[in-house]
């Protein structure tokens, strides 16, 4: 299950929590298709599209993958933006560390931000090397520093390396993006072992404090940290009760450390997607039978692919944001908010 699938994906929400993102998000730079680049040529919007018609619709071919799953074995593999995301250099100069860039919405984050002018460290599990070996290419390509940092977040000794390590290899740090996280569907609260609730404590909310604590006393005003949530904090699917507290969790730290650290100038939001197109949902996060149908009962009538929230990580990381913080910009295909 996902960020859900079947049960109350009806009765799901969409929207904008964030007052006045949904005007300042009006120009996503996708142009499917376009060749990839920092700078969008004067006169190339993207072509009109429906949004209907875009991208797969289940049903979905059955596949499973061992945990931690590969994007580049997913049929179809989901879309990060790799040639369609155009940058505008809303970014230039910028320096990003972002959880799990390896692959899903992630790795569309990073190629956006490379493409709007960032360099771009990721962290992701030594077993997804390929994925993020992918990453880097995208990001070089570009003409954007890129820093592989693997290792595993329930480590807080390795989550300090990991800020350090990004911080000196980039000359410093103003973007941070909490994104990584464990997903496992169980259909009975009595089937969520002790190991499991650890991990899915320790992966999406002390690996969120662990990085955010070393992280801030190096972050200069105008920095922004944002954290991927979930339709879940709200809306929990009876699936994945673990991780739809850790969801919840996602979002109160959200709320609260942004009237914490304002008074550094720094801004602090939430993502909370719906059904989205990536690994989660392939390396045990959702069910073979959930997955054949994902996404299918939003009013969009497909899930989301993870290049649809490239945008959104570029804005809230965007200086153009600067009145926008303790939000959380939810995408889920059409439901409703909240
Ligand atoms: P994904 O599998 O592509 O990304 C999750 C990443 O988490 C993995 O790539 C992995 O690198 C990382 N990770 C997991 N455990 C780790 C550990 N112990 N140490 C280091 N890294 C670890 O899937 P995704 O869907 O793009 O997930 C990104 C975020 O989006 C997550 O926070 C997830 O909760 C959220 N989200 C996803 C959906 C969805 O439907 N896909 C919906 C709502 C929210
Ligand atoms: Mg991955």
């Amino acid at each position: 299950m996902t960020d859900d699938p079947s049960s109350s994906r009806r009765d799901i929400f969409l929207g904008v929590a964030a007052g006045g993102l949904a005007t300042a998000m009006a120009a996503p730079a996708l142009g499917q298709g376009a060749p990839a680049g920092t700078a969008a040529p004067a006169g190339s919007a993207p072509a009109l599209t429906n949004p209907l018609e875009r991208f797969p619709k289940p049903p979905f071919q059955m596949q499973s993958q061992p945990w931690p799953a590969l994007q580049a074995k997913m049929t179809p593999v989901p879309d990060c933006g790799e040639t369609s995301y155009r940058g505008s250099g809303r970014l230039a100069g910028r320096r990003a560390l972002i959880t799990g860039g390896d692959s899903g919405i992630g790795r569309a984050a990073a190629i956006a931000y490379a493409r709007e002018g960032a360099d771009v460290a990721i962290n992701y599990l030594p077993a997804e090397q390929p994925d993020a070996e992918d990453v880097a290419r995208h990001i070089r390509d570009a003409g954007r520093k890129a820093v592989l940092i693997p290792g595993d977040l329930r480590d807080e000794a390795f989550c300090a390396r990991l800020v350090e390590q990004a911080r000196a290899e980039l000359g410093g740090l103003d973007i941070l993006v909490s994104n990584a996280a464990y997903q496992h569907a169980q259909t009975a609260l009595a089937d969520i072992t002790t190991e499991q609730l650890d991990q899915t404590m320790k992966t999406n909310v002390y690996a969120m404090f662990w990085i955010t604590k070393a992280a801030l006393p190096h972050l200069p005003a105008g920095s922004a940290i944002i954290v991927t949530s979930s339709i879940n904090a709200d809306r929990p699917s009876q699936q994945i009760l673990d991780y739809a507290c850790t969801k919840a969790a996602n979002e109160a730290f959200v709320k609260g450390l942004a009237k914490q650290v304002i008074e550094k100038g720094i801004r602090v939001n939430g993502v909370a997607p719906g059904p989205f197109w990536t690994p989660l949902q392939v390396g045990g996060g959702q069910t073979e039978e959930g997955l054949k149908s994902f996404g299918g009962d939003t009013p969009l009538k497909r899930p989301g692919q993870p290049v649809e929230l490239a945008s959104v990580y570029v804005e809230l990381a965007a200086s153009t944001s600067s009145y926008t913080t303790g939000q959380i910009y939810g995408q889920t295909g059409g439901v409703g908010w909240p």
